[in-house]
């Protein structure tokens, strides 16, 4: 049987959109081989969330992790062209790192609860309330919004950078339960800074509840919780590590040992990962698709690598590029 089956037969979910048959994998091999013979073809290179269909992420994907490590990736490639299979603010973020090269988006209505919830508007308003702060927002935001800030962060670097910034007066945004988790880590940490929070959340982190923890909890007494910082801050009070999706495959790699099972308390696509690359280990829980990353797909690869539409192709204005990269900047220079 093919390759691609045998890599994710061992993805269990409630949702039939994860459980790959043979024949399912069958139908979609023939994409993978196209996709991957016009990716040589073109000198491209495929950078995917964790988040998309697992066909896409070990079928074409040349690298796959979470917004800060492909940010890295897109920043380091010399590849001519780089195909973004996320959405549309990572896109935009590959472009604002490589204006001179062709990013491609396959997915270019891909939004994102966090992103769509703050233009450069409502920025500028805060702005003129809060001058004496420094802007902080997550990479969750448009290369506008980006533009409009002062520096950038990831769930990666979060806590870090804040604690970094030479400013006691923050404005965070647009994730307000990532915002609270930040102050909860500088009270545990007894650094004083005023943080601001804006109103956005990511609507897929948001619905993870302490009630589902301690229910399962009761079933596994010896359950590992693990979360990542978008979730609400008694969810994150109740996890034994908080981190972005890649600090939680590492978590996971190196307790390979355990034998009682792990709550993922981030979009399923990770329990996915971990269930194709540790399928000897035990995952519980339900499965949480976020229906933009999960809009992805290898057909919509295939077109966009054959012929691109023009909403396909990120373009940014130059000067907003130009602000917007030096926010990014700022995140890899207070990064230490
Ligand atoms: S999971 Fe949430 S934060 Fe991530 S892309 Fe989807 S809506 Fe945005």
């Amino acid at each position: 049987m093919t390759d691609l089956y045998e890599k994710l037969k061992h993805i269990r979910a409630d949702n039939p959109l994860c459980n790959y048959t043979k024949s399912r994998c069958a139908r979609l091999e023939p994409l993978v081989e196209e996709i991957n013979r016009l990716k040589a073809k073109k000198n491209a290179l495929i950078l995917s969330h964790s988040y998309v269909h697992p066909d896409i992420i070990y079928g074409v994907a040349d690298h796959v992790g979470d917004s800060y490590a492909l940010a890295k990736k897109a920043k380091e490639t010399r590849a001519e062209m780089i195909l973004f299979s996320a959405v549309r603010f990572m896109a935009e973020t590959a472009k604002i790192l490589n204006p001179e090269k062709i990013v491609i988006d396959p997915n270019p209505n891909g939004g994102c609860s966090l992103a769509d919830s703050i233009d450069t508007e409502k920025v500028f308003e805060l702005r003129k309330r809060y001058p004496k702060h420094t802007f902080v927002c997550y990479i969750n935001t448009t290369a506008a919004v980006k533009a409009a800030c002062d520096v950038c962060v990831t769930s990666s670097n979060v806590y870090q950078i804040i604690e970094n910034i030479p400013n006691d007066k923050i404005l965070f945004l647009p994730d307000k339960l990532m915002g609270e988790n930040i102050l909860n880590h500088l009270k545990s940490k007894q650094i004083e800074k005023e943080l601001i929070l804006y109103d956005g959340t990511c609507y897929v982190h948001e619905e993870f509840s302490t009630d589902q923890i301690d229910l399962l909890k009761k079933q596994h007494p010896k359950l590992k919780v693990l979360a990542h910082p978008e979730c609400t801050q008694e969810v994150i009070q109740s996890s034994d590590l908080t981190g972005s999706t890649n600090q939680i495959l590492s978590y996971v790699k190196s307790h390979k040992d355990q034998t009682d099972p792990f709550l993922i308390l981030t979009e399923c696509g990770i329990t996915s990962r971990l269930q194709v690359e540790h399928p000897e280990l035990k995952f519980v829980g339900g499965c949480m698709m976020c229906k933009y990353m999960k809009s992805n797909s290898l057909d919509n690869i295939l077109q966009a690598m054959r012929s691109p539409k023009k909403e396909q192709i990120v373009t940014i204005d130059p000067t907003i590029q130009k602000k917007a990269l030096s926010c990014i900047n700022k995140m890899f220079e207070l990064n230490y």
